[in-house]
């Protein structure tokens, strides 16, 4: 449930206005553009905590120049490294680690504000630690709304924690919800959500291509620099299928009531269709620091340090139909949203599993779906869906995925068509 400012006495109301902010996963591409847009607001927002998992050089550079109370990595030894080169700086920071590390940082009284950004279900305990503690939480990190998403909902509610939508589409389709926003809960007169999509760097490549294209080719997205891995899922549109997954849980709609198209000038981010024939888009240049900036300032707007979008420039709005031959995992997708249960968890572990063995040069592209259409043939899901079963589904779908890729990696070249 959203309920505006509904912790802040309970939650370090600063009497000078100033509200803090930790950055779960500050040193990826979401953390970087969280910082860069902070720093344009000295005088509304203070970094509280920083934390990584072991790229201590890019987290030893933010602490200098940002100065957290806290820096996380989550790797022992890279803590270690960073306290070393800390050291004689004579900057008062306190260095934690491991995943306790993580969930206090989550939880720090000093912060109002948390953005999750840790790639993948990694995030899911501390983002659920910051619901916990009633934060604002910016949900970059789509992997766990999709796990258990309404856990997260119904952690909120209990807590008085604001979830807002920082994945571009979500954050377009929260701004085109004039009624307001309630996560989880139906919108009034709604009646349905375009999610656009760019199509990613293999729209127009020859199927009989795509087995054999490189981890960097699919990296190498047309409109956007994101990490690896959701650049992979961008490639394959299993990102489209988390971010159909995430709607869902977020918007309160079913999975019918929602159609993927593909857009491929990323300047349309999303469009909600109303019953009195209305549809209302967001516009804007491919730049997360858009619904960043919106999302630390909502209900306010900030500068955010994106270019002001040029009509004329765009000049065309192309829309189509997605290919469901070239994209499966949108099919794996929209099975497990209608599934449910702890399907979408499994889904997620597979692909996590999936996407890891392609970008180290194990599998092939075109082995992604294959690796999780096998692992939901073997995995049972669970109705149930409280955290304990989740997780014990996410371990056993990445058990699974390791053996099948076991399997295929005893091929005698990459990949198969
Ligand atoms: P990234 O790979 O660039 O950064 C990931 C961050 O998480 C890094 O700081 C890394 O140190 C940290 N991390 C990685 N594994 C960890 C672990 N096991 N424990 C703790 N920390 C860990 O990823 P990104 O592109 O910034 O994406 C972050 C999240 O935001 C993803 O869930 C992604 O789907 C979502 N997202 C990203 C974009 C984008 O433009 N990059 C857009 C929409 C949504
Ligand atoms: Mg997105």
């Amino acid at each position: 449930m959203i309920v505006q400012g509904a912790r802040e006495s309970a939650q370090g109301h600063h009497s000078d206005g100033v509200r803090g902010v930790t950055i779960l996963g500050s040193t990826g591409s979401i953390g970087l553009s969280a910082l860069d847009v902070l720093a344009r607001h000295p005088q509304r927002f203070r970094v509280v905590a920083l934390t990584a998992n072991t790229q201590v050089e890019r987290m030893f550079e933010q602490c200098r120049r940002h100065v957290p109370d806290v820096a996380v990595m989550r790797d022992v030894r890279a803590a270690d490294e960073l306290r070393h080169k800390l050291d004689g700086l004579g900057l008062l920071i306190e260095v934690r680690s491991g995943d306790e590390g993580l969930n206090q940082a989550a939880a720090l009284a000093q912060s109002d504000i948390v953005v999750a950004a840790i790639v993948g279900a990694a995030g899911l305990l501390p983002t659920l630690e910051a619901v916990r503690f009633g934060k604002r939480v910016l949900l970059a990190n789509k992997e766990p709304l999709v796990m258990s998403g309404h856990i997260l909902i119904r952690e909120a509610s209990r807590s008085g924690a604001e979830l807002l939508p920082v994945d571009s589409e979500h954050n377009a389709i929260f701004q085109c919800l004039p009624g307001g926003y309630r996560a989880g809960g139906p919108s009034l007169g709604m009646r349905k959500i375009f999610l656009t999509c760019s199509g990613g760097p293999f729209r127009t490549t020859p199927l009989d291509q795509l087995f054999s294209v490189t981890p960097a080719q699919a990296c190498a997205h047309p409109r956007w620099a994101m990490g690896r891995k959701i650049s992979v899922d961008s490639a394959t549109l299993m990102n489209k299928g988390l971010e159909l997954i995430e709607a869902c849980r977020l918007f309160g709609v079913a999975p019918e009531q929602i159609e993927i198209v593909i857009h491929p000038q990323s300047v349309v981010h999303s469009l909600v269709s109303y019953a009195d024939g209305s549809v209302l888009a967001q516009l804007g240049n491919p730049d997360m620091r858009t619904p960043i900036a919106h999302a630390l300032a909502w209900p306010d707007r900030m500068e955010s340090g994106v270019k002001a979008l040029d009509l004329v420039e765009v000049s065309r709005l192309d829309f189509e139909r997605p290919d469901p031959q070239r994209f499966p995992c949108l099919r794996l997708a929209a099975e497990a949203a209608r599934i449910g249960g702890t399907t979408p968890a499994i889904i997620n572990a597979a692909n996590e599993v999936a996407v890891t063995a392609f970008l180290g040069g194990v599998v092939g592209f075109t082995d992604i779906p294959r690796i999780i259409e096998h692992v939901l043939s073997q995995v049972s899901m669970n109705e149930e869906s409280e955290l304990s079963v989740i997780l014990a589904d996410d371990a056993r779908a990445r058990e699974a995925a390791q053996q099948f890729i076991a399997g295929l990696s005893n091929r005698p070249k990459r990949g198969i068509q």
